[in-house]
């Protein structure tokens, strides 16, 4: 191979990794897309769910257990309005990762909507879920900001988790109506599923 020939592969690998970056990627937070988040997670629950409830091919996965952490920022509309769109901006950004910062590495938080975050939890049950969505809740209320300083911030989750009946799709819902409900009783906090009244 010539020089230039090697030169031009390896400058068309490194576009192809920038492109298929650039695919997963929410530009303004650097989350994963939703469309990504959907798809890794629907394969992590397929294999969760193969096991019909045996432990052997569980604990061969690796995981016994999956949440998701549905979170949204508190308010937000008035802090575009107050601050402007690019004060949203960072502050969507500071918020995405504050929670990227506190997940581990085989968790995954997508960009879900406009400031809607979604994180799935690996071989974390309802209580796990629930601790670390509230640290990450606490996190955010801490969050300082240079200008303007008195910005404050906040979030609300709903937690759903893991059992073998349930689509991804549906536990998203879950955790989704579990947010609403931390919206409806004072925002600044995370209700988990189970704790709705059915
Ligand atoms: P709640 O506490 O009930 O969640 O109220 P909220 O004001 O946060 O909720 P609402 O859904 O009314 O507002 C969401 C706002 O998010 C509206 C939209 O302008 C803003 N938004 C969505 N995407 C972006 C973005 O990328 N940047 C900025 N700056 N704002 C965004
Ligand atoms: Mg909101
Ligand atoms: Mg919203």
């Amino acid at each position: 191979m010539s020089d230039d020939f090697s030169k031009q592969v390896r400058e068309l690998e490194w576009r192809v990794t920038q492109l298929t970056h650039d695919l997963i990627h929410d530009p303004l937070t650097g989350l994963k897309t939703r469309a990504y988040f959907e798809e890794q997670f629907g394969v992590y629950l397929a294999n969760l769910q193969a096991t019909e409830g045996g432990t052997q091919r569980r604990e061969n996965f690796g995981y016994k257990n999956l949440s998701i952490a549905f979170f949204d920022i508190d308010f937000f509309k008035k802090v575009n309005d107050t601050h402007g769109h690019d004060i949203g901006d960072l502050v969507l950004q500071k918020v995405a990762e504050t929670i990227k910062m506190s997940l581990r590495g085989e968790d995954t938080v997508s960009r879900f909507g406009g400031e809607e975050m979604v994180a799935g939890l690996l071989g974390a049950d309802e209580e796990a879920a629930a601790a670390k969505a509230d640290e990450i809740r606490q996190k955010v209320e801490n969050l300082v900001f240079d200008n303007p300083s008195a910005l404050k911030v906040s979030v609300s989750a709903g937690i759903a988790t893991f059992n073998d009946s349930l689509s991804l799709k549906d536990l998203i819902k879950q955790a989704d109506q579990a947010l609403y409900q931390a919206k409806q009783t004072g925002r600044n906090k995370v209700v988990r599923y189970s704790e709705l009244k059915s």
